[in-house]
């Protein structure tokens, strides 16, 4: 038995970055907003004090700021020809929980994405001709432009006061930043990060073989910074505690170092914690959202009617929240028909760890997003017509902080303890430098997302079911990129390069990346999206759903500055003509 609430204007699922921005931008507008999220509230400053040493085991090893297993899962497996399981303990990726969602202990690398992965299928059919893309690959064009987004990016970029150097900025190469980024309208917001040794090694080594290396654009910010809405943010003291943990220095960009001080102020913004949405009410006809259906912590059902319900639950569970829901048109992998759970993809890695005699490093000094890159290899930056495959990865070394647990290189062959195992830490933990990629994953018929028919959460409801691995067109790139990195590492002289093995199965236990995306991709076609190019949902147009979920294929790229360029354009779609004209945006 639920209790109605009061009918309110806006009803927000989930309160992480994409949440935090839409309520912001909809208060403003002067909407009645209403946020609820599964977790708890959580302020950084106060949470994480700088006064307080930061815990490692408690944070980086049991995860606490994550969702866990026991809250919530999803069912896994490879295939199709294989039975899902339920995860029971979340590893490969670690999704956020509480206010301000993975935003609190995201690292901070702040991507824009290539203009041409915007227009992926055109672009590659007309610089290679039709029928050059694998035929097992169903990547197609988002409906959206970089030029259309650009702004939107700008914006997103200003929220964070983004550290970094443009290599294009109004159509001019600018020496010292990424030559093959999309045109910017203005330079970062703020300088970029002091790089340590590692980084500077290897952007030396990429430029003396002729690449174009470049500082990552980073949220853990170079200098103080007051942003659009006022709230400042202190420059990064290089802790090396941001993956996983929260910053109480007002130095890396989250929802409660950005949005959140002014947003919480606002009278007609409620945000109800500890309460976990179930479902999205529908009428009658199942063509109108009629509001959320949430439980509290005490495990009361309420019902909030809502004019508008927006899904900002993170990637795959806004999927999740749609099927549940009855919202679009399952996706069927057999006739490969249906929309929701279409082209889940995710993020294809590989590197090489180099050891060296002859150097030391201090790899305690580090920040999420602090070290140098290259784009030389990604998207179609290079030709791909003769090496086998589509798709490319950002090439980078990056310093995250030498944590005593978590950093303890040592060369294959070393037993895993021991005295052995102790003296190869002692004697690698300063001389290792890792030159890693992070590489696009292009989707397929066999990878998606489903209701699980047999596994179930407390409250009835069916667990998401994700069926994935990597593909043969994603495995090629990975080595090839691999190949590159171990030839920039080469140029070094290390005592050894340890090369990443070839890619796949994919297995859910390593840590690899929180970065699922696809599954309600925005598209120009209903037939083959879930969302239009608004993110509004094709079937139930008061519906919107935020988040990397509606990538139609991943780029070489960390997804969250096109996640919140796109939650900014969003933003600005209602307001400008949703609101005006309550509806579907695009009529197909
Ligand atoms: C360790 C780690 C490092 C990362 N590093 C980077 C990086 O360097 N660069 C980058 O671009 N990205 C990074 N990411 C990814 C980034 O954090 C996400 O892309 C971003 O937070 C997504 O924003 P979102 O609003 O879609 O989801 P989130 O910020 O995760 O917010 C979703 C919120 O919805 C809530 N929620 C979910 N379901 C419900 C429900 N049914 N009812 C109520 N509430 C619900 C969740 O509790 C959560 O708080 C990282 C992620 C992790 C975990």
């Amino acid at each position: 038995m639920s209790r109605k609430l009061p009918a309110t204007d806006v009803a927000i699922i989930g309160l992480g970055w994409t949440g935090a921005i839409l309520a912001e931008q909809l208060t403003r507008a002067g909407l009645d907003v209403i946020a609820i999220e599964r977790g708890p509230r959580r302020n950084t400053s106060t949470d994480f004090p700088t006064t307080y040493v930061q815990d490692e085991l408690r944070y980086a090893i049991r995860n606490d700021l994550f969702q866990q297993a026991s809250q919530g899962t999803l069912t896994f497996r490879n295939n199709s020809r294989q039975s899902a399981l339920p995860i029971r303990q979340f590893g490969s990726f670690l999704p956020g929980n509480g206010v301000g969602g993975a935003g609190v202990h995201w690292n901070g690398h702040t991507w824009r994405f290539l203009p041409t992965d915007f227009v992926l299928k055109s672009h590659l059919e007309s610089r290679y001709g039709k029928g050059f893309i694998p035929s097992e690959l169903t990547v197609q064009d988002w409906g959206i432009t970089f030029n259309e987004l650009e702004p939107y990016y700008d914006k997103f970029d200003k929220l964070c006061g983004i550290s970094g150097k443009a290599g294009h900025l109004n159509g001019q190469i600018q020496a010292g930043g990424n030559p093959f980024e999309g045109s910017r309208s203005s330079e970062y917001p703020t300088p970029p990060m002091r790089q340590t040794y590692g980084p500077t090694l290897f952007a030396q080594a990429a430029s003396a073989l002729g690449y174009h290396p470049f500082p990552l654009p980073s949220a853990n910010i170079s200098e103080a910074y007051t942003n659009p809405l006022g709230v400042r943010l202190g420059p990064c003291t290089y802790c090396g505690f941001c993956e996983r943990f929260g910053c109480g220095n007002y130095s890396k960009a989250s929802p409660q170092t950005t949005v959140l001080p002014v947003l919480m102020r606002r009278p007609n913004f409620t945000a109800q914690t500890n309460s976990e949405v179930l479902k999205i009410m529908l009428s009658r006809d199942g063509k109108r959202a009629t509001g959320v259906t949430y439980i509290d912590s005490s495990g009361e059902i309420w019902e909030q009617p809502a004019e508008l319900v927006l899904i900002c639950g993170f990637a795959y569970n806004c999927v999740h929240m749609m099927l549940v829901s009855g919202i679009g048109k399952p996706y069927d992998p057999v006739s490969g028909k249906g929309v929701v759970g279409r082209n889940y993809t995710y993020q294809t890695s590989s590197g090489s760890t180099l050891f060296f005699d002859d150097k030391l490093f201090n790899p305690f000094i580090g920040s999420g997003a602090l070290g140098m890159t290259m784009d030389d290899f990604n998207g179609d930056n290079f030709d791909h017509a003769k090496v086998g495959f589509v798709g490319g990865a950002s090439i980078t070394t990056s310093i995250t902080g030498g944590r005593p647990i978590g950093h303890r290189p040592v060369p294959p062959g070393t037993p895993r303890w021991g005295a052995a195992w102790k003296s190869a830490t002692r004697d690698n933990y300063q001389s290792v430098m890792g030159i890693g990629s992070q590489g696009s994953s292009y989707p397929v018929r066999d990878a998606y997302l489903d209701l699980d028919p047999t596994y179930k959460d407390p409250h009835g409801r069916p667990l998401l079911r994700m069926t994935f691995d990597f593909n043969a067109n994603d495995a090629k790139m990975a080595a090839y990129v691999a190949d590159k990195t171990a030839e920039i590492g080469k140029s070094l002289n290390p005592r050894q390069i340890v090369k990443s093995p070839p890619l796949g199965p994919y297995s859910i236990v390593p840590y690899q990346s929180t970065h699922n995306t696809g599954g309600a991709i925005m598209g120009a076609d209903p037939s083959t999206s879930a969302v239009n190019r608004y993110l509004q949902s094709w079937d139930v147009p008061n519906v919107f759903v935020m988040g990397a979920a509606v990538f139609p294929q991943n780029a070489g790229y960390n997804p969250t500055g096109t996640v919140g360029a796109l939650a900014y354009w969003t933003a600005e779609a209602i307001i400008n003509r949703y609101l005006r004209d309550p509806g579907p945006l695009v009529h197909a």
